[in-house]
């Protein structure tokens, strides 16, 4: 393959001290700004980590491919779980890092390395409240379904329960501290600088009219989200998933997987993944699998139903692809329809009623 302006690249530069003495491609980032941290991304990881750097004193430059940043995480539900919360606390909700742990590992049938999920468990409530307290995003405990594998309600929501309303709610508050977090959108990071330590120590992005950028930054965090958009890497670390419909954002292109790979950095549990068994293609939408939990079933056109809904969407996903061909329907009951009206929001509504 011919590397062209958008394929992620990493160049070599030598020490900074000696940045003048000709080296072509390292000369732009001469007289680039800089910045202590650079994001790469603006979804709702990036934005978070901007907004807690601002936290920490710490200024930040979010450079988003997008004109207007959306990602994967104004398309999912935006629920994000979390246990020993404030706001779980406000609601009456005894839950525990332990029990969390406990859930996650027991779902996935203890596949994942438990020191990431003792990280991500002891990071989410820290990031939750101090979403609420310092940044003024209002969470509510969804405390009427529990999500597979949960056994206790810990699913966070802002009031719209979507991602779109996440989203739009990070957004506000990063402009709130716009005085530490510059967001630069129409900013498609192609290329990472190295310095002979192999510290990140700039970057190349390309505008939408072809021309090149560069920043300087003392620290790099890749927040650009996984490979879910890149069809080459799908078919080759998820090869049950290669004929599935990517329901994500298109900009989830693998970049950081390339940057880790022509960096030699060695990568694991590639093969790990979210699918959404529930995902309406006809409509472009996502039924929410909390309707399972409130005992919807799943049928295909012949009326046969092909899985065991308990397990989960991820799990569900794999089943469902058989029976595509079929054309894929929920059953409810009335109960459940009645329940669902009240779930969605209005917008969303409209395209259930359609
Ligand atoms: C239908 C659906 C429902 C979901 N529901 C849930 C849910 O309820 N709860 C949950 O926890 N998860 C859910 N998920 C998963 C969740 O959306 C993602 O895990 C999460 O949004 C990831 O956030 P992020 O900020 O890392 O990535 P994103 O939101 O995808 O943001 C990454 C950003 O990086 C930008 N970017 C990428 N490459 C570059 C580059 N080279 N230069 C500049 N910018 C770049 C992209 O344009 C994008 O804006 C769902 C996903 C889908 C698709």
């Amino acid at each position: 393959m011919v590397a062209d302006a958008l394929t992620p690249a990493v160049i070599h530069v030598p020490h900074e001290t000696q940045w003048g003495a000709g080296e072509g491609s390292v000369a732009p980032l001469l007289s680039a700004p800089q910045f202590p941290v650079v994001i790469v991304g603006a979804g709702a990881c990036g934005l978070t980590a901007a907004l807690m750097l601002q936290g920490l004193g710490v200024p930040s430059l979010l450079l988003e491919r997008d004109d207007h940043p959306q990602g994967s995480s104004a398309l999912s539900s935006g629920f994000v779980p979390a246990a020993g919360t404030l706001c779980q606390e406000r609601q009456g909700i005894v839950d525990s890092q332990a029990q969390f742990i406990q859930d996650i590992v027991h779902k996935n049938h203890d596949q994942s390395p438990l020191h990431l999920v003792q990280a991500y468990v002891q990071a989410v409530p820290q990031a939750i409240d101090a979403l609420e307290t310092e940044h003024g995003v209002p969470w509510r405990v969804l405390d009427h379904f529990l999500y597979p594998g949960h056994s206790v309600h810990r699913m966070h929501a802002v009031p719209e329960t979507s991602g779109e309303g996440l989203m739009a709610r990070l957004m506000h508050a990063a402009q709130v501290a716009q005085d530490q977090v510059t967001i630069l959108t129409s900013a498609r990071v192609t290329q990472l600088y190295l310095d002979p330590d192999q510290r990140v120590v700039g970057l190349g992005y390309v505008r939408p009219d072809g021309s090149h950028e560069w920043v300087r930054a003392q620290a790099v965090l890749l927040a650009s989200n996984g490979f879910g958009g890149n069809a080459d890497l799908v078919a080759q670390h998820l090869p049950a998933m290669k004929h599935a419909v990517y329901a994500g954002h298109a900009g989830n292109d693998g970049s950081a997987v390339l940057w880790g790979q022509a960096l030699g950095v060695k990568l694991l549990d590639m093969g790990a993944y979210q699918g959404h068994g529930s995902w309406q293609p006809e409509l472009g939408l996502l039924m929410s699998w909390a309707l399972m939990g409130q005992g919807g079933i799943q049928i295909n056109q012949q009326g046969v139903r092909f899985h065991d809904e308990s397990q989960g969407y991820s799990e569900a996903s794999v089943g469902c692809w058989p029976n595509r061909a079929h054309a894929l329907g929920a059953c409810l009951t009335p109960l459940c329809l009645s329940w669902v009206w009240g779930f969605r929001s209005s917008n969303k509504r409209r395209h259930w009623a359609a």
